[in-house]
């Protein structure tokens, strides 16, 4: 979609540092850091939010767990620990409208997120 910000990050029209790239999959870290690890995994095709998502998309949004937890691990934080959060809709905060997994660590993470 050529007017959806993370569709143009991966046909690399807007720069981003990207950490990941395969066929379906692409990582790369967020602009605006909350923690001191904070890394984007996405799917390359547009889903505009997990509510948007399908049975055939299970395999994946699993992926997106798979590469959160080896780029996290690559990082340093496989042990130590690291959380994922999927934002979907307004009312959970996403703002931007393309599935993302949110890949964060390097901090105590508080519990409940506000
Ligand atoms: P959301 O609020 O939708 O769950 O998360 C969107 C995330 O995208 C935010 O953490 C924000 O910092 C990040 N973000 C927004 N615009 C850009 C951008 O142009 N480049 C990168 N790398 N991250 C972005
Ligand atoms: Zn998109």
């Amino acid at each position: 979609m050529s007017d959806c910000l993370f569709c143009r990050i991966c046909e690399g029209k807007i720069a981003a540092t990207i950490t990941y790239r395969d066929e379906t999959v692409i990582a790369f870290k967020d602009i605006g850091p909350k923690a001191p690890f904070h890394q984007l995994v996405i799917p390359i095709r547009h889903i505009p939010s997990l509510a948007f998502a399908q049975e055939e998309d299970a395999a994946l949004l699993g992926k997106l767990m798979r590469v959160a937890s080896k780029l996290a691990a690559a990082a340093g934080y496989g042990e130590s620990g690291f959380r994922v959060v999927m934002n979907s809709g307004p009312d959970a905060g996403q703002t931007v409208p393309h599935v993302h997994l949110h890949a964060l660590a390097g901090r105590e993470l508080g519990w409940p997120p506000g």
